[in-house]
């Protein structure tokens, strides 16, 4: 059986356990699936230690390989350029589907009191993590780490990426004995990094199951009711842009047949669903988009980290159809400039976002407050944070999509030749 089937099945049988004990109220069996939790805790750990050597050997590799600093930068244009594109574009989609069905106006004001209540305290310290993020201008200077060690033990990508790129770059133009050896370094430092990530690999299907499963059980499937529409409008929007947007993007652009893309990577979306978390995904995503789709190593390392800190077209998404709800619950009326002003703020705000769970909730606060919904924050955040964990888990697979997307759309461009077969592969010798 393929891993991505029996990571499928993990989830699924996760999900109908945690299903059983939550709507038969079985304590015994819901105190099991949250005590077999640190099972998916640990693989989530697993998978996250092997991130900075992961990301900084593949850069090293990749960029002091390319010889060609012009063509890095063109890489980087096209990635940008692309990642805010399609963000946007999601932005609109989840606009569009919530001025059609109207989510918040389906909600009546008891249900909406009852839920703002039961999550109020929960609301409060999201606005405080809210007030702690930097300015813009701190966020763009914190590009430039003072310190790359710190940056890779505070899981800092964004500089790490900085500061390795300049490295290699500076590799790359060295004597060419000295060079050889650094790259020669850390292409054992990446072959093995793969082999970690095999190994890990093989606990996803359990980790799956453990994840799942806790969520479900413990999950208030009385709010989904309550929130049944919103939800229904999130995922529609998250469908149509997976299918639409990457739909075209992977067949006119990267010239694949999407079914079979998607197969290929569904290993990916499938452990981002699990764990909610971009980050936590990105050593799947690197290992996929090479050995699935046979992208270039160069492409893969510089693309896909850069994707899974600032490209979170879910995310983006997401805050759209949630500032929509929250309005039309306070029955305020949100104008067409107002809704400019959304896909400007929520593709900012997306790309702000950590790729952690949750962080798209908190950045949502921003947006809020850009659309003139700043009395509206604390109540708002609390209505929808109900199913927040839900949500998350679906709209981190659709920015782990959209990375690859970008991978191979870049790829292709860069005149590649993706038949999804693994590119190079790992030498034993
Ligand atoms: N969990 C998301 C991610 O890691 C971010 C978010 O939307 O909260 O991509």
């Amino acid at each position: 059986m393929q891993l991505y089937t029996k990571i499928l099945l993990g989830l699924v049988l996760g999900a109908a356990v945690g299903f059983a004990a939550n709507v038969f109220q079985l304590q015994g069996l819901t105190t099991v699936l949250l005590a077999l939790e640190p099972i998916g805790t640990a693989f989530i750990r697993l998978i996250t230690m092997i991130i900075i050597p992961l990301v900084v050997a593949s850069l090293m590799v990749g960029t002091a390989s390319l010889g060609d600093l012009a063509k890095l930068g063109r890489i980087g244009g096209k990635t940008i350029g692309f990642y805010l594109c399609t963000t946007a574009v999601a932005v609109t989609i989840g606009l569009m589907v919530s001025n059609v069905v109207k989510p918040g106006s389906r909600i009546d004001d008891t249900t909406r009191d009852a839920l703002s209540a039961r999550f109020e305290g929960d609301a409060v310290s999201r606005m405080q993590l809210a007030d702690e993020a930097p300015r813009v201008i701190d966020t763009l200077l914190n590009i430039i780490p003072r310190n790359p060690i710190q940056s890779a033990a505070n899981l800092e990508l964004l500089p790490l990426i900085f500061f390795t790129i300049i490295f290699a770059a500076a590799v790359s133009v060295i004597a060419p004995k000295r060079r050889e050896a650094v790259i020669t370094f850390f292409e054992g430092v990446n072959d093995a990094s793969m082999v970690v990530i095999d190994w890990v690999m093989k606990l996803a299907p359990y980790a799956v199951f453990a994840l799942i499963a806790a969520v479900v059980a413990d999950f208030g499937a009385d709010l989904l009711v309550s929130l049944l529409v919103y939800s229904a409008v999130v995922v529609a929007g998250l469908l149509i842009h997976l299918t639409v947007t990457y739909g075209l993007a992977v067949r006119f652009l990267a010239r694949l047949p999407f079914g079979t893309f998607l197969r290929r990577i569904s290993k990916a979306p499938l452990v981002a669903f699990s764990t909610s978390s971009s980050n936590a995904t990105l050593p799947v995503t690197m290992e996929t988009a090479e050995t699935e789709v046979g992208i270039s190593k160069p492409v893969a390392s510089f693309v896909l980290p850069l994707g899974a800190t600032i490209n979170m077209d879910g995310t983006a998404l997401y805050q759209a159809v949630a500032v929509m709800f929250i309005a039309q619950i306070y029955g305020i009326e949100i104008g067409i400039a107002e809704q400019l002003i959304v896909v400007l703020t929520a593709t900012l705000a997306s790309i702000g976002a950590a790729g952690v769970p949750s962080a798209g909730i908190i950045t949502l606060i921003i947006v809020l407050n850009a659309v003139g919904l700043g009395a509206q924050v604390q109540a708002g955040i609390a209505l929808i944070l109900g199913v927040d964990r839900i949500l998350d888990m679906i709209r981190t697979s659709v920015n782990v999509t959209g990375d690859l997307t970008a991978a191979a759309v870049v790829a292709r461009s860069e005149g590649e030749d993706l038949s999804f077969e693994p590119r190079g592969g790992r030498s034993a010798a």
